[in-house]
């Protein structure tokens, strides 16, 4: 079944990316230039920019480019909100005026040529279309180790990823309508959009390095996105706890493999020791129970409030 030509919209989040956008923005007109001229997707097809309360000239250089080219607009959020909200914002305002959309960052890491075979798909009549790394040869280990475990560990608690996908994608209209009920405040993109449903595919790419700037994304961030991922929430003080319970734990388990090693080579250990060291344990163990525990509370405490996920205090164009 082949469809009509579908209006794209490329959905780019910016957090201080001043040092990148002057690069990557030319690339991304010219794919839809080329994928207008192939006669793939209609002349409304635009570049959105979605930017995420940058504190450099991002947005300065998001508005210049919209009065460049019609095919570049922009949206500005209130503030910063995250990466996940910035893209939700985006995917949400294209919805109403788009056939499918595109998500990608703006850093130059994801191939934008994927792309074709993503709207090709469509075409075929696929509404979701996974971009997937097939190598990542930049990376360094560590990054590729922690990131790889990531998935790993997301499947194995239960939350459905497509293995190595990040939030490179196409979403058609059709399903971002469905996803619009989805209304969590706590969003964790690639773990929600395969709920949705509807037939999918992936398609294979590189990952490069950043062209310029830095990521945002160091260990820290990361491994606050991967226990987001899992219980998709965070709130600090539980955290907190959780990690108190984890050290008091680790601590014990060494002390008690000393007093066990001790009391092989026959030092004496009066029986006070292995009991504190047993009561530290249990203690440690049930600090981290109830961390965890707490997360979960915690993501109760912010849906309850259902605080709105974006707020768009300026657009390049009319308001809707
Ligand atoms: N980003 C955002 N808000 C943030 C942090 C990042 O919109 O608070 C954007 C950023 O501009 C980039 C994308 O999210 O387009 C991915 O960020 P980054 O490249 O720093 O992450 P990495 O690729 O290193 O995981
Ligand atoms: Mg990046």
């Amino acid at each position: 079944m082949k469809r009509e030509i579908p209006v794209l919209n490329i959905v780019i989040p910016c957090y201080n990316e001043e040092k990148v956008l002057p690069i990557t923005a030319p690339l991304f007109l010219q794919k839809i230039n080329q994928l207008v001229s192939e006669g793939k997707i209609s002349d409304k097809s635009r570049v959105m920019f979605v930017n995420d309360g940058s504190k450099d000239k991002t947005w300065e250089i998001i508005t210049e480019l919209s009065k460049q080219d019609y095919h570049f607009i922009g949206i500005s959020q209130s503030r910063n909100r995250g990466h996940q909200n910035a893209v939700l914002a985006g995917l949400m305002e294209s919805m109403d005026v788009c056939d499918i959309t595109i998500s990608i960052d703006c850093d130059g890491q994801d191939d934008i040529n994927p792309m074709d075979e993503m709207v090709d798909a469509y075409l075929d009549g696929c509404e979701v279309v996974y971009g997937v790394r097939s190598k990542r040869d930049t990376d360094t280990f560590f990054k590729r180790f922690t990131a790889e475990g990531f998935y790993k560990v997301l499947n194995m608690m239960g939350a459905e990823v497509v293995f190595n996908h990040a939030d490179y994608r196409l979403i058609s209209s059709r399903v971002l309508k469905e996803f619009a009920n989805f209304k969590e405040v706590n969003i964790f993109l690639r773990g929600m959009v395969p709920l949705v449903g509807f037939k999918s595919t992936s398609v294979y790419y590189e990952r490069h390095e950043r062209i310029a700037g830095e990521s945002h994304y160091p260990l820290k961030k990361m491994l606050a996105l991967a226990f987001d991922g899992i219980t998709s929430l965070s709130v600090k003080p539980i955290r907190m706890i959780t990690a108190l319970g984890g050290i008091i734990t680790v601590l014990s388990l060494i002390a008690v493999f000393i007093t066990f090693i001790a009391s092989l080579v026959s030092v004496s250990v009066t029986g006070f020791v292995p009991l504190v060291c047993a009561l530290c344990l249990i203690g440690g163990i049930q600090l981290l129970s109830l961390g965890v525990v707490g997360e979960y509370i915690g993501k109760i405490y912010l849906e309850t409030k259902a605080r709105p996920r974006y707020i768009i205090s300026e657009r390049t164009y009319d308001d809707k």
